[in-house]
C-alpha cells in the first residue's frame, strides 16, 4: 500500500523586531530533525503595530506556538487568551503555547536560565548579584528567588526601573533584594556566589561593549553567567574564565528554554511531551557561532 503522504508542517516561530540576528531557529529545527518531529520554526521580522494581526494569523494557520522576543514580550499579553502561573507572575510572555483552541502564554526566560544554573550550582541559600531590570532580568529575579536564592544585590543604570523590579520581587516572592544604582565602576561583594549579567551588554552588533565592573573582584568559583547568546564569547564570560570562575554562557539560557518551549508543545499538540537533546541543540548553535 503506498505510504500516506503528508506536506502540511507543524509551524512554529519567533516573533520580533529585530529578529534576523536571533539564532533560535537553528537549535529548534535541529532539535525537530533529530527527534523526527515534521515540524518548522519560522524567524519573522513583526513590527509593534503589526503584533496583533501576527498573532490572529498565528492562530487562524493553526500555529502550534510561538516565541515573542523584543519589543513582543509585554504587548502580546493584551492578545493571548490566559497567561501560566510565570508569565502572570512576571507580566511578560516569551512563549505562546497552543491549548485545544486557546492561546496560552508562558514564560521560559528564567526557568530555561534556572536549569542552566543548576547544571553548576543548587541556588538555594545563595548569594546573588544581578546586573539589569528588563525583561530578561525581571524572569531571572523571580525564578531564581523561586529556586531559594537568599538575596539579591539588584544593579542597574536607570534608577526607577531597579526600584520597580526590586518592589516586584520584594512583594511576588518574598526574596531579600537591595538596589544599587550603577553610576560607577562596580565592585562585587566579598560572599557573592553568582553573578548574572541580565544587560543586552555585548549583544551583537555592539560586541566590544563591556559592563563596568571591576573585573578584579571576580573571585575564582564564583559562577558568573551572561545572558547574551549572540556572540556567546563576551568580554565578561571572557574576564570570568580568566580568573578561574565557572560561566555559564547566554547559549545555556536559550538552549534550556527551548528545550522548555519545545515541551510545551509537543505536550498539548500529541499529549506526549518531546524532551529534546540539549547537546544537539548546543552543537547546532556553535556551528553557527564557530565556537
Ligand atoms: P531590556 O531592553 O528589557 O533591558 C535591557 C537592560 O540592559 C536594562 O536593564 C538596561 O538598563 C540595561 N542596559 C542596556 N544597555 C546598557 C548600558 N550601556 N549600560 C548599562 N545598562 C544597560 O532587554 P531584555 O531584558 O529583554 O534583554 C536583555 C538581554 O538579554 C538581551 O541582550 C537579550 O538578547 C538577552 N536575552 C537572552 C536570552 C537567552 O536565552 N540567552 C533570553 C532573553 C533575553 P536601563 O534600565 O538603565 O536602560
Amino acid at each position: 500500500m503506498a505510504k500516506e503522504l503528508n506536506f502540511k508542517q507543524d509551524l512554529t516561530a519567533c516573533f520580533g523586531q529585530p529578529v534576523a540576528e536571533n539564532p533560535t531557529q537553528v537549535m529548534m529545527e535541529a532539535a525537530y530533525k533529530h527527534h523526527g518531529l515534521d515540524w518548522r520554526y519560522l524567524t519573522i521580522e513583526v513590527a509593534p503595530t503589526d503584533l496583533a494581526d501576527a498573532v490572529r494569523g498565528a492562530r487562524v494557520m493553526g500555529f502550534r506556538g510561538f516565541n515573542c522576543t523584543i519589543p513582543h514580550k509585554v504587548a502580546v499579553i493584551q492578545h493571548l487568551d490566559g497567561l501560566g502561573e510565570s508569565a502572570s507572575l512576571m507580566g511578560a510572555v516569551n512563549c505562546v503555547v497552543r491549548r485545544g483552541d486557546q492561546l496560552i502564554g508562558e514564560n521560559t526566560d528564567g526557568k530555561g536560565f534556572v536549569k542552566s544554573l543548576r547544571e553548576l550550582v543548587d541556588p538555594t541559600g545563595k548569594h546573588v548579584v544581578m546586573f539589569g531590570a528588563g525583561g530578561a532580568a525581571r524572569a531571572i529575579g523571580v525564578e531564581v528567588a523561586l529556586a531559594g536564592a537568599t538575596n539579591i544585590t539588584l544593579i542597574n543604570r536607570s534608577a526607577p526601573r531597579g526600584e520597580q523590579l526590586a518592589q516586584l520581587l520584594a512583594d511576588r516572592v518574598q526574596v531579600e533584594v537591595n538596589f544599587v544604582r550603577w553610576d560607577q565602576t562596580y565592585r562585587v561583594p566579598e560572599g557573592t556566589d553568582i553573578l548574572i549579567n541580565a544587560t543586552s551588554i555585548g549583544l551583537y552588533p555592539d560586541v566590544d561593549a563591556r559592563l563596568d565592573l571591576d573585573v578584579s573582584t571576580l573571585r575564582a568559583g564564583m559562577v558568573v553567567a551572561d545572558v547574551i547568546p549572540n556572540p556567546p564569547k563576551t568580554h565578561l564570560v571572557r574576564d570570568a574564565l580568566a580568573r578561574q570562575c565557572q560561566v555559564i554562557d547566554g547559549l545555556g539560557m536559550l538552549v534550556n528554554q527551548g528545550i522548555i518551549g519545545i515541551e510545551y508543545w509537543t505536550e498539548a499538540t500529541t499529549g506526549h511531551k518531546v524532551c529534546p537533546a540539549a547537546a544537539v541543540m548546543r552543537n547546532a548553535l556553535e556551528q553557527v557561532f564557530g565556537e
